[in-house]
C-alpha cells in the first residue's frame, strides 16, 4: 500500500548551526513521539552529511532538492545521483517549480533525474504544478497531463510505483494561498487516474501523491484527510519545529 509522508523542503534557508538546531529538534521529537506517516527532510545539499548523522537509525528520510542528470564530469555546481548514493542520501526533489522557473528544468529533464534516481535504487519526489494564469484560463489538468507524462511514462510499472509525486500549484506556493482542499483532492484524483489509464488501477494506487503548496498547522488535517491526498511537501512551514511537527501529527490526527 503506499505511503503517507510529510517531506520539508528545506530551500535555501538557515545557516549552519541553525539548521543543526532545527536537526536536533526535530531528533528529539520524532525520539519522543509516535508518527503515523513517513518524515522526509530535504536540507540544502551542504548540510546532508550533518543530516546523515544526526538521523542515523532514527527513521528520517534524508533528501536533496536537486541533482544533475550526469553521473560525473565536467558540470561545474552540480551533485551526482552517485554522490548522494555515496553518504545515504534517499532521494531527492526534482522539478520543483522554482527549478523550473529560475534554472529552466523542463520535465524533459526531470525524465532522466528520475530514472537516474531509480536506477540508483533511489526515491524521486517528483514535482509538477500549474501557473495562476493557466489555472484561470483552466490549462490546468491539460498541464499536469503533459508535465506528468514527459516526466513519467517512460518508467515502467515496478518504477513509477517507487516515485513519490508532488502536486504543487504554483500560485499557492510561498503565497499563503492555498488550494483547497476539494482542489487538491481533485487534481490527485486526475494524477492517480492518468497513472491508472497507463499502468492500471493496481500500479496507480501503489503511488503516494503529496500537495505542496502554503501547507500549515491550520490547513494540514483537511487537506489530508482527502482520500487521494497521501501528505504534504512543506516549505515554510518546515522551517520551525513547532509547525513542522503539528503538521506531522495533524496526519492522521
Ligand atoms: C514548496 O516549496 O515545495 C512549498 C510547498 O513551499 P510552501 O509550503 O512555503 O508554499
Amino acid at each position: 500500500m503506499r505511503k503517507n509522508i510529510v517531506a520539508g523542503n528545506w530551500k535555501m534557508n538557515k545557516n549552519f548551526a541553525e539548521a543543526e538546531a532545527l536537526m536536533m529538534q526535530l531528533l528529539e521529537y520524532k525520539k519522543n513521539n509516535a508518527t503515523h506517516c513517513e518524515v522526509y527532510i530535504a536540507p540544502p545539499s551542504i548540510y546532508l552529511t550533518t543530516a546523515k548523522q544526526i538521523f542515523a537509525n532514527q527513521e528520517i528520510g534524508i533528501f536533496g532538492q536537486d541533482m544533475s542528470e550526469h553521473n560525473s564530469g565536467a558540470y561545474t555546481g552540480e551533485i551526482s545521483v552517485g554522490m548522494y548514493q555515496s553518504i545515504g542520501v534517499d532521494g531527492s526533489i526534482i522539478a520543483h517549480s522554482e527549478r523550473r522557473l529560475y534554472h529552466g528544468e523542463t520535465d524533459s529533464h526531470a525524465n532522466r533525474k528520475v530514472k537516474a534516481l531509480l536506477d540508483a535504487g533511489l526515491t524521486p519526489i517528483y514535482c509538477n504544478g500549474e501557473t495562476l494564469e493557466q489555472r484561470k484560463n483552466n490549462q490546468h489538468f491539460e498541464v499536469i497531463k503533459n508535465q506528468t507524462q514527459v516526466a513519467l511514462f517512460t518508467l515502467s510499472a515496478e518504477e513509477i510505483k517507487k516515485v513519490v509525486i508532488a502536486y504543487e500549484p504554483v500560485w499557492a506556493i510561498g503565497t499563503g494561498e492555498t488550494a483547497t482542499p476539494e482542489q487538491a483532492q481533485e487534481m490527485h484524483a486526475f494524477i492517480r487516474n492518468l497513472i491508472a489509464e497507463q499502468y492500471g488501477q493496481e500500479t496507480a494506487n501503489e503511488v503516494s501523491i503529496l500537495y505542496g503548496g502554503s501547507v500549515k498547522p491550520e490547513n494540514a488535517k483537511e487537506i489530508f484527510s482527502k482520500p487521494d491526498v497521501d501528505g504534504g511537501l512543506i516549505g515554510g512551514a518546515a522551517l520551525k519545529i513547532e509547525d513542522f511537527s503539528k503538521i506531522i501529527e495533524d496526519f492522521n490526527a
